[in-house]
């Protein structure tokens, strides 16, 4: 390979904190509110011109997976604020409470029929469908008021190392290249970006079947007649199957979703997968810009011309930003693995519980997967966390926990404990782990009896619907 060598330069230090966040998506907005809500001086750093990741600007604008398969909510705390934040605008749409958990098969099939996102299991979960760009505002308002300072359009390059220990980060923007130092950095990248130059270990394997090794480049389409187009779809569907497969044959994709936001009754959605190499190689990246636009307009064209109800619509958005559901993961001090999906014991330092509901029988044998702080830690920067989709974990754990709400709990955990350890004079590997514990149980985040052992065994009735996952 090639290389050139650049010279040595002083850099501008923009700014001294005590907790750098690098990356603005639902991890890092957990992160950088915890932070400072805990009364750290914090700074947050985003490549993009707005905070959300792929919550907003990915188009991914399904917080799913909230309630277990007993309807009990076991991810609260921040996601549920942003949900609160949303609905005080009519921003946000889900199942009734006093449905979530309800098998009634009627009632479990209108959800169904509104979105599959609201059924898992034969139930009704609590998803909820946000605003992208309502959401946008709210993030701004929830780190604004937090106090933690933000630099949008400003792209985290490096840690700044010395040793074992990261001084803070480098980051590149329109006002040049400048550096914030810190006392804890957290990469909330998603794509785990400041690990190859802390020297930490990490993996990147995933098996070409598995969701999370395709890229996406979302659409949506408006000016549609919904009800002209659903009832094609639902009197006629051999003709809609023939129309979606024709679609497919042509080069574009078969099927949309419908937005289910009020006011929002003409809009329907285009998620997709894109196989590829590496989702952190740009020349991936940008071959996916190209034919994902390309894909685009044939979907386009084809339903337009063919599909009723699309007569007079019209391509109102692509991403802002190309939909990457994996990439670098950290090998820290835990690694959570196939084994721990098996298991139903909590950790001793358990910091979030995620309902697992995609995996059909082992699910019902296995509904909650308990997660431990270790596995946002790294194994030789005591002060370098990750709080996003690149946590310690194997791809089993991956491709069914990494979603926007747990990117969130994990960010709310490392900022929390990010800010308790500075304040009590400790690195965070060394934070109090009860006391972090008690205080994110303040927050609003659900725990488990920590050392008591869960006696648990399925002993409903076996499944009518075969596991589906689609995120
Ligand atoms: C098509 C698709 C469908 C999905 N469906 C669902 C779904 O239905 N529900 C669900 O919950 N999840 C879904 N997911 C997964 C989910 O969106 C992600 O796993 C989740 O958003 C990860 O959060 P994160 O904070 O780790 O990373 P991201 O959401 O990727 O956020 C990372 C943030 O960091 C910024 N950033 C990255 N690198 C740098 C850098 N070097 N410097 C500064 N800023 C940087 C990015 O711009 C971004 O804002 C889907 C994903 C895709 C792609």
């Amino acid at each position: 390979m090639k290389t050139i060598k650049e010279s040595a330069r002083e850099t501008r230090v923009a700014r001294e904190a005590d907790v750098v966040v690098v990356g603005g998506g639902p991890g890092g907005i957990g992160a950088a509110v915890s932070a400072a809500r805990n009364g750290a001086d914090t700074v947050l750093i985003e490549r993009y011109g707005h905070l959300g990741g792929m919550g907003t600007g990915g188009l991914v604008t399904i917080i799913p997976q909230l309630t277990d398969i007993f309807g009990k909510q076991q991810i609260v705390g921040l996601t549920q604020e942003w949900v609160d934040r949303l609905k005080s605008r009519e921003a946000v749409v889900y199942p009734k409470e006093e449905h979530w958990g309800s098998t009634d098969k009627e009632l479990v099939k209108s959800y169904f029929d509104q979105i599959f996102f609201y059924v898992r299991l034969d139930r009704v979960i609590y998803a909820a469908i946000i605003d992208a760009e309502i959401s946008k505002v709210i993030l701004n308002d929830m780190v604004g008021e937090a106090g933690v300072k933000t630099y949008l359009h400003s792209w985290g390059t490096e840690p700044i190392m010395e040793g074992n220990e990261c001084k803070g980060v480098i980051f590149e923007s329109k006002s040049g290249r400048q550096a914030i130092l810190g006392k804890v950095v957290i990469d909330a990248t998603g794509d785990g970006d400041l690990l190859p130059y802390a020297n930490i270990e990490f993996e990147d394997n995933i098996p070409p079947n598995f969701r999370i090794a395709n890229l996406a480049l979302c659409f949506w389409v408006d000016g549609v007649d919904l009800d002209k187009a659903e009832s094609f779809r639902k009197n006629d569907p051999q003709k809609y199957m023939e129309l979606a497969r024709k679609c497919m044959e042509a080069g574009g994709f078969g099927g949309y979703m419908k937005s289910l936001l009020k006011n929002q009754e003409s809009v329907v959605w285009f998620h997709n997968r894109y196989p590829n190499k590496s989702q952190v190689d740009v020349e991936e990246l940008t071959r996916v810009e190209f034919e994902g636009r390309k894909k685009m307009i044939t979907t386009y064209d084809f339903f337009k011309k063919n599909m009723p109800g699309f007569e007079k619509s019209f391509i109102v958005l692509s991403c802002p930003q190309l939909g990457t559901r994996s990439s670098r993961r950290l090998i820290g001090e835990y690694k959570l693995t196939i084994d721990d999906m098996k298991d139903n014991q909590p950790f001793e330092d358990t910091i979030a519980i995620f309902p697992d509901l995609d995996r059909g029988q082992e699910s019902l044998d296995h509904p909650l997967q308990y997660v431990p702080y270790r596995s946002l830690l790294t194994k030789n920067v005591d002060n370098l966390l990750v709080a996003c989709r690149a946590f310690s974990s194997d791809e089993h754990v991956q491709e069914y926990f990494n979603l926007i709400p747990h990117c969130i709990a994990f960010g709310e955990a490392a900022g929390t404990a990010s800010a308790m350890a500075l304040q009590a004079g400790v690195s965070p590997k060394n934070v109090d782990i009860k006391a972090l514990q008690k205080q994110l149980a303040k927050q609003g985040v659900p725990l488990p009896d920590i050392g008591k052992k869960v006696d648990y065994k399925y002993t409903g009735p076996a499944l009518t619907t075969p596991p589906f996952m689609i995120h």
